[in-house]
């Protein structure tokens, strides 16, 4: 049987069309007219008022931090189960990552740990859903209004996802995006900051562009990147997010096939199809080995390739990553849960191209390797 990757992308819609609309025009760079089209649309689709397009989803967490100013060890409490973009650019920032463990059921950050953690240097709390339930928003807004914290929400998992009717990626001041084809929609490689805030807003445009002023071009007040989305880039944006719907209610019922062709196999605890504020977008199928299963992720993964079957590893927690312990950071730092799913966690192919017949080689291959 044919290899089962990981990951493929669906481009079926008008991709093609538009892409070839930026070779005929010339328009290839940021200049070009589909990037601010692309901000506008995605930005109203998530229910925010401005969209600022970035290369890609890590540094558009970097934009995110900058433009609020975090940085001279200002404490920032995120998920230590989570991608290494979100610690990364609170450490580049100059402020500092304070992390909390994760719930066992949703793998979101535990959101009862956060209070404990809140000091006088605490500024923000980053929130980051992870591969298909949102973070409880609602005990994690109270707190941050309660204490003055800012909420930066990376929503690179969610595109689609509500919280309680509400968009994710349109809570906190400041949310990201990335577009990298693992996510539901893609542009290859690309990323979006959004918020409400025209000051924000202002500064995200300005940080991303190298800092260039309108009236004295090369004079420079502030430090930016070169971060700009190009307009092919933006043009898969568009024609991606003309099938946002069709793509989430795709992602459901590939997690409920998967439930059903799972749900008897023994030591395997699947994702959570629903919260009470949330139905699961399956950004990855993500399945925890139980306590009882004598081996561990890496093993299943091994046996799983034998059987033509792309997998990938959960994250690695934040508090265990060498580069961080390096430089002195979460001494002492004890996360148990996200130690243990980190160990015992892995996704199975997920993408939207993924067939049923797919998905049942998949299944029985899990059957054979669990026995
Ligand atoms: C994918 C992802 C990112 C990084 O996005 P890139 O576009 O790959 O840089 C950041 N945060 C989360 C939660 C992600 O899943």
């Amino acid at each position: 049987m044919a290899f089962v990757p990981v990951n493929e992308p669906l481009l079926n819609g008008n991709e093609k069309k538009y892409l070839n609309e930026c070779i005929d025009t010339k328009w290839i760079s940021s200049e070009g007219p589909f990037v601010k089209q692309f901000e506008a649309q995605f930005a109203e689709r998530m229910g925010r008022k401005y969209g600022i397009a970035v290369s890609n989803g890590s540094v558009a967490i970097d934009v995110a931090l900058a433009a609020l100013e975090l940085g001279h060890e200002d404490e920032v409490i995120l998920p230590t189960f989570t991608i290494i973009s979100c610690a990364a650019a609170i450490v580049r920032a100059g402020a500092i990552p304070v992390v909390v463990d994760c719930c066992p059921n949703t793998w979101n950050m535990d959101v009862q740990q956060i209070e404990s953690k809140i000091t006088d240097k605490t500024k923000a709390i980053m929130v980051v859903h992870i591969y298909g339930l949102p973070v409880d928003m609602e005990p994690l807004q109270k707190l941050a209004d309660q204490y003055g914290l800012h909420i930066i929400e990376d929503a690179a998992e969610m595109h689609g996802q509500t919280y309680n009717g509400s968009p994710c990626g349109s809570f906190g001041e400041i949310s990201t995006f990335s577009f990298y084809p693992n996510k539901h929609l893609t542009t290859g490689e690309g990323g979006m900051v959004l918020t409400n805030d025209p000051k924000l807003a202002e500064r995200s445009r300005s940080l991303r562009n190298l800092c260039f002023q309108p009236q004295k071009r090369f004079v420079h007040l502030e430090l930016g990147w070169n971060f700009r989305m190009t307009n092919m880039q933006a043009a898969l944006g568009i024609a991606q997010l003309e099938q946002i719907d069709e793509f989430v209610a795709r992602k459901r019922h590939m997690g409920k096939v998967y439930n059903q062709l799972l749900s008897g196999v023994a030591g395997l605890q699947l994702p959570v199809p629903e919260m009470d504020y949330a139905t699961n977008i399956y950004w990855v199928y993500g399945i925890v080995l139980a306590d009882d299963v004598p081996f561990d992720a890496t093993e299943v993964m091994k046996r799983l390739a034998d059987h033509e079957i792309g997998t990938r590893p959960f994250f690695w927690p934040m508090h265990l990553q060498p580069v961080f312990q390096k430089m002195g950071l979460f001494d002492q730092v004890s996360c148990p849960v996200s130690e243990k799913i980190a160990h015992r966690g892995f996704y199975v192919p997920s993408g939207l191209a993924l067939t049923e017949s797919q998905m049942q080689q998949v299944a029985e291959a899990l059957k054979a390797v669990m026995k």
